[in-house]
């Protein structure tokens, strides 16, 4: 069955962000809160956005770099104290998936625990208050996607995904991402290339998806060592952006293993799109086998030969725009293996990995992404 659902309203160029009061005014959102984190605030990113808003709408700027459910329930009471109608998100994946958390709890009874996917919750989430997302990362595509991933009071990580938790409105600027420094510029640039990547070669069955995929892979593959080495190149900003977006888009295809077994890493506080671009090349040469020709038309959009090794590429690239390649670089404990597979295994994204991947498998993988 295949299930083709494209919701969002997107605003994408330069200069984008001027249209914000109007793009509001057409969610019917007259007193939003904005939600950003204390690193966009410094760079006068949120400055830009309250001028655009004339007058000063209620921030929460405390959004931690892995949201968690006190931040929420915090945000959410100056949601509530404010009578807010709506939220602005602005940042990176981690503002945009809080945002969506504090819409959800402004609409819904009970705590963020009873919507995890894990526990059937996405089947209670509904209308949420609208979500306008402003990226200022070219990497998560949060700003298109379904889920918002955060951290339970209990230590736990949860995923809540439902099409009710897309941002009805996404404003994508470039102009926003031209300061961000090169090493989130090479992780969260990783990010997108790996959302292209999983979702061309996952199970589930959404052609237009796929092909978006493909696009998203030419695009970040051409352009992340630029955008990278280059953060004013507007060009390479741009399209790096659309990469990020277009990734978002195939969320509904489904990922695979490299979020499956990146999601327990994540919870150690690793970055994301670090973790990401480690994790490609093992989970690469075990899908590999399963889907030949799948790779062969990714090797063909980056512009590789058939003899070219996917794998071997993806961690050449990584080792060019200075990320590590490897668990052991980050400090990660090895002790820990053996436990984050047997969590990687229970990770929904693990469903759609082209390549069953049992328990013993992503130990596999780990210990070859930490040597
Ligand atoms: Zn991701």
């Amino acid at each position: 069955m295949a299930l083709i659902s494209y919701m969002s309203r997107i605003q994408f160029d330069f200069g984008a962000l001027r249209l914000l009061p109007e793009e509001l005014g057409l969610l019917g959102v007259k007193r939003p809160l904005l939600v950003t984190d204390a690193g966009v605030r410094s760079a006068g990113l949120a400055e830009r956005v309250l001028a655009s808003l004339g007058g000063v709408p209620p921030v929460f700027e405390d959004t931690p770099s892995n949201p968690t459910e006190a931040a929420a329930e915090a945000a959410l009471a100056l949601h509530r104290a404010h009578g807010c109608d709506g939220v602005v998100a602005l940042g990176g994946g981690s503002a945009i998936d809080l945002a969506k958390a504090v819409a959800l709890l402004a609409t819904h009874p009970g705590s963020l625990g009873d919507y995890g996917v894990r526990g059937g919750g996405s089947a209670r989430i509904g209308e949420i208050a609208p979500v306008l997302a402003i990226p200022t990362t070219a990497g998560t595509g949060a700003e298109v996607g379904r889920a918002a991933t955060l951290t339970l009071r209990s230590g736990r990580k949860i995923a809540c995904v439902s099409p009710g938790l897309i941002p009805k409105t996404a404003i994508c600027d470039p102009e926003l991402t031209l300061s961000l420094p090169p090493m989130m510029t090479a992780a969260t640039g990783m990010d997108a290339l790996s959302h292209g990547i999983e979702s061309y070669l996952s199970s589930g069955i959404n052609p237009p998806a796929a092909a978006i995929a493909l696009d998203c892979v030419e695009r970040a593959g051409r352009w992340i060592e630029r955008a990278v080495a280059h953060g004013e190149d507007r060009e390479a900003r741009w399209q790096m952006l659309m990469a990020a977006l277009e990734g978002g888009l195939t969320f509904q295809k489904g990922l695979g293993a490299v979020h499956a077994a990146g999601h327990p890493l994540g919870a150690l506080g690793y970055h994301h799109g670090t973790l990401n671009a480690i994790l490609l090349p093992p989970v690469l040469r075990f899908n590999a086998p399963a889907v030949p020709e799948k790779i062969a038309r990714l090797k063909a959009a980056l512009c590789l030969t058939p003899g070219d090794d996917l794998a071997d590429w993806t961690e050449q690239l990584t080792r060019r725009i200075g990320l590590p390649t490897r668990l052991s670089e980050l400090g990660l404990d090895p002790v820990l293996i053996p436990d984050l597979a047997e969590e990687a295994s229970h990770e929904h994204l693990s469903e759609t990995n082209p390549r069953p991947a049992t328990t013993a498998d992503y130990r596999r993988i780990l210990e070859a992404a930490f040597r």
